[in-house]
């Protein structure tokens, strides 16, 4: 390949919303077969709302709706997490007020807790102790349906379940098409509950689900992958998803995401569409035909 050649790629790149790193990017999207795409901000929105929150009399017969909301916006309204705003905006916007936290603490990949109250609260994954049966219910029918739902627990016993909702991009499911089209195989990967993934991947197209994995944990799954002989892109715009962007034979950074994502990525996609991750792919193919 001549660099001449690849800087034509290049510069049509920047046309279809692509920034390039260098042109020799170009050469390693030629072996890619398989394209994960991050789940949150990638496939969806990462624009996060306060859906519904969930009590049941085995909470306590006095725990109202109410009291959950304020714990659990109460101590997301320290962290800057999406599931964490949506909950601290919608808890502010229906109940007013919020009280303060004390010794705030984020589990990345798992949720929050802190001192509300006078109450120990945890919010997310990380009460591990019994679900009454209603909220268990509640919980996995929210989740069937594409929602993520967090526990609210207070001083271990759990006191309801709070759901929001991310939008699927309409331009997702084009996108999935227009990759398939190019042979690729795409794998959506999410720290998300496997329900909630299973759910996005199926409006999608997507049937591979990688789904539960610690932030810290999505560069393995890349390597994973490249240990089973596969050449993988990853998209993705968080955060969590730099270390995998870096890792990946192809990275791709959502223009919309994180400064993190953007700096680890070879590829930027500037609009934030994922149907363009199909066209940079096809790009870097032709441009690379041409040459030869
Ligand atoms: P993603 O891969 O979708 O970006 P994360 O790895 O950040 O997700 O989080 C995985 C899961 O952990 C979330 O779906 C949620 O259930 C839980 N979680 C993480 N942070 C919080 C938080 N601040 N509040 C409640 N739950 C959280
Ligand atoms: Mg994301």
């Amino acid at each position: 390949a001549t660099p001449t050649a690849l800087l034509v790629g290049t510069g049509r790149g920047a046309q279809l919303g692509i920034l390039i790193k260098g042109p020799e990017v170009l050469e390693s999207t030629r072996r890619v077969d398989t394209v994960v795409l991050d789940k949150t901000g990638t496939v969806t929105t990462g624009r996060m709302t306060l859906q519904k929150v969930y009590v049941t009399e085995e909470s306590g017969e006095d725990v109202l709706e109410e009291d959950v909301l304020r714990l659990a916006g109460a101590v997301e309204h320290a962290s800057e997490h999406p599931v964490a705003r949506a909950i601290a905006a919608g808890a502010a916007e229906r109940i007013g007020a919020l009280p303060p936290v004390e010794h705030f603490e984020s589990v990345p990949g798992k949720g929050v807790h802190g001192h509300v109250e006078g109450h120990d609260v945890q919010v997310g994954r990380i009460h591990d102790g019994p679900l009454p049966e209603a909220l268990k219910a509640a919980k996995e029918a929210a989740e069937n349906a594409g929602y993520t739902a967090v526990v609210v627990a207070r001083d271990g016993v759990a006191l309801g379940v709070v759901t929001v909702a991310d939008a699927i991009k309409e331009t997702s499911a084009e996108a999935v098409r227009r990759l398939r089209a190019l042979g690729l195989t795409p794998v959506l990967l999410t720290g998300d509950n496997e329900r909630v993934a299973r759910s996005v991947a199926t409006a999608v197209g997507v049937d591979e689900v990688i789904a539960e994995v610690l932030p810290q944990d999505k560069v393995d799954v890349v390597r994973r992958l490249q240990a089973e002989g596969r050449t993988v892109a990853m998209v993705g715009d968080g955060v969590n998803d730099a270390a995998a962007l870096a890792t990946a034979d192809l990275g791709l950074a959502m223009g919309t995401g994180t400064d993190a994502a953007i700096e680890a990525g070879d590829l930027t996609l500037v609009r934030g569409d994922l149907r363009v991750a199909a066209d940079a792919i096809r790009l870097s193919r032709r441009t690379l035909t041409t040459i030869r």
